[in-house]
């Protein structure tokens, strides 16, 4: 399959089987969003929202996030990952967003990534879902199924994933092919053993083409 057609067949696949995927993250504001996807990194979302009701209740801007001190956010997310550095990124961030943007959240990546707690990942999250710009996400999993769908070649870093995405996807499907990919990884392309015996795009796919075809 050329590469043009495995984008085509991704796109249409997709769109025409979860046309409504997004983020599992609840939220009710940019400014949630924010706190919400900096509490992400290397934790679950079922997990964040497990915490993030309390947290929001407790803080609802970044007027009153700013004020806190970190030992007052610590006791909110004391069961997600690195709480520590969490609740100092959040502090920081609300901070930041206080002191430098009038307390709302910018739309610009580079003026995100400004932000404590802030990389490129989630400054994308937050421009491509709160903002609708033509920019993709790249964590762990859009890494990986990108990777073994060959959707992209020899990428070695998340940038070079994101710039060829980037370069060969429809601008209008960057932001929802974020959460096709983010779905599929966390359900069915998982990390350790993809379950291609359930796949539904075998057919498409060059991890399969190339390693479990060849096995049969
Ligand atoms: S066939 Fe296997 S490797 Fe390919 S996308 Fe599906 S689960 Fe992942």
């Amino acid at each position: 399959m050329l590469k043009k057609e495995r984008y085509q067949a991704f796109v249409a696949y997709f769109s025409a089987h979860n046309p409504d995927a997004e983020t599992e993250l609840h939220y009710s504001s940019p400014y949630e969003l924010l706190v919400a996807v900096i509490l992400s990194a290397q934790c679950t979302d079922k997990r964040i929202n497990m915490v993030t009701p309390a947290l929001f209740g407790r803080f609802p801007d970044a007027e009153s996030l700013a004020a806190a001190s970190a030992d007052e956010i610590f006791p909110y997310i004391r069961s997600v990952s690195y709480p520590n550095n969490k609740s100092k990124h959040l502090v920081g961030m609300a901070r930041m967003l206080m002191d430098d943007f009038g307390g709302v959240v910018p739309s610009d990546i580079n003026a995100l990534q400004k932000l404590p707690g802030v990389g490129r990942k989630t400054a994308n999250v937050i421009a491509s879902v709160v903002f609708q710009a033509d920019a993709i996400a790249v964590d762990t999993h859009v890494f990986r199924v990108a990777n073994r769908i060959g959707l992209t070649l020899k990428a070695k870093t998340p940038l070079a994933v994101e710039k060829q995405l980037v370069r060969y996807l429809p601008k209008e499907t960057l932001g929802i092919a974020h959460h096709w990919l983010i779905l599929h990884g966390r359900y069915i392309c998982v990390a350790r053993n993809p379950k291609c015996e359930i796949c539904p795009i075998t057919w498409m796919c060059k991890y399969y083409e190339q390693v479990i075809g060849k096995r049969k």
